[in-house]
C-alpha cells in the first residue's frame, strides 16, 4: 500500500536556543520530521507539542483518506518521524497500553517493568513535572529494591 506513517525518532529534540515553530516562545522539546524532498522539520516547545501532534496526525489521516479515493492520482506522501521529551506522549502511550490490556492483549510484567524502568531512565529530560498516573506506572511496575 505504501502508506506514510510516524515513526520514533530515536535522537534528542531539545534544543534550548531554538523558537518554537507554532507560538515563539524559546526553548524547544519535540521536533517533527518529514521525509520530502527537501525535508520540512517542525519543532515545538512543550505547551504546543500536544496539539501540534494531533494536528499531525490528523494531517496525516486525511491524506490516507485522500489516496483512498484516487490511489493513483497521487504518489504516497513522505513519512514523518518524530521524538519529543513531552510528558504527555507518556500518559498517552500508557493509555494505549491500558486500551489494549481491556482488549485482552495483557502485556507481560516483564515488559511493563522494562517500560517502568525506560521512562524512570528518561525522567530527567522530560519537561516539567512527571504527572502522578505516570509515578503510579512506575511503582506498580517497577521490582521491588533488592
Ligand atoms: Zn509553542
Amino acid at each position: 500500500m505504501g502508506q506514510s506513517t510516524i515513526s520514533a525518532d530515536e535522537t534528542d529534540p531539545r534544543e534550548p536556543t531554538v523558537r518554537c515553530d507554532r507560538c515563539g516562545k524559546l526553548g524547544v522539546i519535540a521536533r517533527a520530521t518529514r521525509h520530502s524532498d527537501p525535508a520540512l522539520i517542525l519543532r515545538y516547545c512543550a505547551t504546543c507539542w500536544p496539539v501540534a501532534s494531533e494536528e499531525l496526525e490528523a494531517r496525516l489521516q486525511a491524506e490516507h483518506d485522500q489516496r483512498r479515493h484516487s490511489p493513483n492520482a497521487t504518489p504516497a506522501p513522505p513519512g514523518w518521524t518524530t521524538s519529543s521529551r513531552s510528558w504527555h506522549d507518556v500518559t498517552r502511550f500508557l493509555d494505549l497500553i491500558a486500551q489494549s490490556a481491556k482488549g485482552g492483549k495483557t502485556p507481560s510484567h516483564e515488559e511493563l517493568a522494562s517500560i517502568a524502568a525506560e521512562i524512570q531512565t528518561k525522567a530527567a529530560e522530560f519537561s516539567g513535572e512527571m504527572p502522578a498516573e505516570v509515578a503510579v506506572f512506575i511503582r506498580l511496575n517497577s521490582p521491588p529494591a533488592a
